[in-house]
């Protein structure tokens, strides 16, 4: 099952993600080791720009007014993050940057700069843990610019726990199991891992 906790949008981001694939079902082993009939692999629905910018337009209602004014820059984890940041900038009118896990830490590259002093919102399409997003974090800070919020199309955590305010679009629960207790594997149906660290 797949339950919708929280919508903060009239658009039906559920149908979308389904109508694209992006929710696949079948039966799947995630990184947390729990199985699950479903995955999420949200970059099924951002191929398409027309549907992202869709739910991107729909996040300047939702954030607040003086957080949108004064944001200079996105900032988005590669690579998930990157589709959905790129277009909610394109929206709001900001720059945009990412930053990458070249060894085990999130850093920026090619060229782009985090200056001090430097308003950032945090963008990434579905947050699970929290974890890339928390490095961004630190990795502003690290610099001496402020986060002024975190925003992402889906929140799948139970508690992400930031420090800044979080704004997301749709918040979902999904049944998942411990291996031992998987109906799926009780029928006999094959385990797959899509090895993506996004992951539901
Ligand atoms: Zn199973």
């Amino acid at each position: 099952m797949i339950r919708i906790v929280e919508q903060k949008t009239k658009i039906d981001i559920l149908k979308m993600l389904k109508d694209t694939g992006a929710i696949m079902e079948g039966h799947f082993r995630l990184t947390s080791g729990f199985h699950s009939r479903y995955y999420l692999q949200c970059a099924k629905l951002l191929q398409y720009p027309d549907l992202t910018y869709k739910i991107v337009s729909e996040l300047p209602d939702i954030i607040d007014e003086h957080i949108l004014q004064e944001t200079e820059t996105v900032i988005s984890p590669a690579i998930g993050g990157i589709l959905f940041g790129y277009m909610l900038a394109f929206k709001l009118e900001k720059k945009m940057i990412f930053a990458e896990r070249k060894t085990e830490k999130m850093e920026i590259r090619r060229g782009f700069e985090i200056k001090k002093g430097e308003k950032f919102i945090v963008a990434e399409d579905v947050i699970t843990t929290g974890g890339s997003v928390g490095e961004i974090i630190d990795l502003c800070r690290a610099n001496e610019a402020e986060v002024n919020a975190v925003v992402s199309m889906v929140d799948r955590s139970s508690d992400a726990g930031f420090d800044v305010p979080y704004y997301y679009l749709v918040k979902f629960d999904i049944d998942k199991y411990s291996p031992e207790n998987c109906p799926l594997c009780k029928e006999g149906i094959k385990v797959n891992y899509p090895g993506s660290k996004k992951n539901i």
